[in-house]
């Protein structure tokens, strides 16, 4: 497919590109919903986001655009304590990781950079012998707000 876009493209878009990655009209619009997303979104918001710049677009199309993105360590999946269900959720991996605090009365969700999780998870490294690809970590509890 000819593109004529003369846009800049993201730093995923020039992540697989890299990697000889096919892109289309549709890989673009759903990594430019993830990309310039600023909550956390589960498929189905990101089906809608996506369509309203590509109508083309379907669940399928959703579900394996993320897979290869998940394959590339692009994005983290997280369930968020499962406030809402069976949802999951997804969002671009940032340099560092970040803990996640779900708040289990209001849905809110707080995001939380530590040192000390960096330093769990070389103590890992070194006492278990592993490399680390993904770490996660989601609290559930009571927000300022929220708690009593
Ligand atoms: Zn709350
Ligand atoms: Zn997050």
């Amino acid at each position: 497919m000819p593109f004529a876009n003369t846009e800049i493209p993201g730093k995923f878009q020039a992540f697989l590109a890299q990697r000889g990655i096919r892109m289309t009209e549709q890989r673009r619009a759903i990594l430019n919903v993830i990309e310039t997303a600023k909550k956390h979104l589960d498929a189905g918001q990101i089906l809608r986001r996506a369509r309203k710049l590509d109508p083309s677009i379907d669940r399928s199309t959703v579900y394996r655009t993320l897979g290869l993105l998940k394959r590339h360590g692009l994005i983290d999946e997280l369930d968020l304590m499962h406030l809402d269900g069976e949802a999951h959720y997804y969002e671009r991996k940032l340099n560092r990781d970040h803990i996640h605090l779900a708040c289990l009365r209001c849905g809110r969700i707080t995001e939380f950079v530590s040192d000390l999780f960096e330093s769990l998870k070389e103590q890992v490294e070194k006492e278990c012998g592993y490399r680390i690809a993904v770490a996660r970590l989601e609290i559930g509890g009571y927000c300022s707000k929220c708690r009593t």
